[in-house]
């Protein structure tokens, strides 16, 4: 069978190989960095930077498609990757979800709502970047952030100075700070064909940053839930997306603001894992490989809980519980932080 190349070997790339392989396809994963999660179930892995030119050529030449578990591709690895495979999720995806600026000016060109935002590129932006935004706000750094990481809140003028040196001053974002009464993603799929499905929206909850739970379904009005798959399908679209993508957003009484989209499987995904008979996996699997997509629709309502560092002494527990579906990526050392495991919670028959 055909062979998928996936950049990145974390617990994505590792469950994007689990559902590769029961597809009867072959993974191999290029991955940076040693003893990668996904090492441990792909066909293969090769352990080189993104530099490394002979390497990123032996690795495309080596699969018939090329995908990524993360948006943080350096440029040039991809005009050479791009050169010699299909890359799908297409380049324009990548484009857009790497830089905070540029993803928000191209969700509200589509007409989406977002958080009132202005560039930051310096102290001396800041006074007004405030006053445009107000307060308070938020400080993102506009690249390479995730799990809240690169973030500052500002409340005051006073905050600001601060928080622009906890960031070295690196280009910036700043955000006004949107009152939401909860947070939904939906996890959208589209075809080689232009087929786009939807998963049901999931609400999360982040605890210091980082995605606590996602519970399905969400708390969303009829209305509320039309316009979130609305946006989904406008954005797959406007990109002619390959692919499944996560798209965040803050739910107001008075309509939806997207936060922001991750041109991957995301990790308020997982919950499809239990929920539904084909998962977020298995349809970017089949999009990326030229299949037809699956039926994503939820039979089950779920409960997902990220299992964070420490979250790993509760294992037993969790384990004894019969209505548990466990998943776990097989890193070694616990650190702070760290996504460790994951664990779908049942909760019932789908209603709602
Ligand atoms: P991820 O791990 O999801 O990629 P990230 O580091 O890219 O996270 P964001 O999604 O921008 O960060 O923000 C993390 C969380 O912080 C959001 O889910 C939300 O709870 C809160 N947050 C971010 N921006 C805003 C805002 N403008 N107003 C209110 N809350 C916000
Ligand atoms: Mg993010
Ligand atoms: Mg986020």
């Amino acid at each position: 069978g055909a062979t998928i190349g996936i950049l990145g070997g974390g617990q994505l790339g590792r469950m994007l190989s689990v559902a590769a392989s029961r597809l009867g396809l072959k993974t191999h994963i290029f991955e940076p960095g040693a003893h990668p999660p996904a090492g441990q179930v792909a066909d293969r892995v090769t352990t080189a930077d993104y530099d490394d030119e002979d390497a990123l050529r032996a690795f495309a030449t080596s699969v018939d498609v090329i995908t990524y578990e993360f948006e943080n591709i350096p440029t040039a690895a991809l005009d050479l990757l791009e050169s010699l495979r299909p890359v799908r999720p297409n380049r324009e995806a990548l484009h857009f979800s790497q830089d905070r600026l540029v993803e928000k000016t191209f969700l509200e060109g589509l007409g989406l709502q977002v958080a009132p935002f202005a560039e930051v590129n310096g102290a001396s932006d800041l006074a007004a970047a405030m006053e445009s935004t107000g307060t308070p706000a938020i400080l993102k750094t506009r690249r390479l952030g995730y799990d809240g990481k690169g973030q500052a809140r500002i409340g005051a003028a006073g905050d600001a100075r601060a928080a622009l040196d906890a960031m070295n001053s690196a280009p910036s974002i700043l955000e006004g700070f949107v009152d939401f009464t909860f947070e939904v993603s939906v996890i959208a799929a589209r075809g080689l064909d232009g087929e786009v499905v939807c998963f049901d929206p999931g609400q999360n909850v982040h605890k210091d940053g980082i995605l606590a739970t996602t519970t399905v379904p969400a708390a969303l009005s009829a209305p509320q839930h039309r316009q979130a798959i609305e946006a989904a399908r406008k954005i797959l679209g406007a990109l002619d997306y390959v692919g499944v993508m996560g798209i965040e957003f803050f739910v107001k009484q008075d309509g939806l603001i997207v936060n922001e989209i991750a041109p991957r499987v995301h990790n308020s995904g997982h919950w499809t894992q239990n929920g539904c008979v084909i998962d977020q996996f298995e349809q970017h699997i089949r999009a990326v490989a030229g299949w037809p997509l699956g039926d994503g629709s939820r039979h089950s309502d779920v409960v997902m809980e990220n299992l964070i560092g420490e979250d790993m002494a509760r294992l037993p527990a969790l384990a004894a519980d019969p209505a548990n579906a466990l998943h776990l990526y097989g890193k070694a050392d616990v650190k702070p932080g760290r996504k460790m495991g994951h664990v779908n919670r049942i909760t019932g028959p789908a209603k709602g």
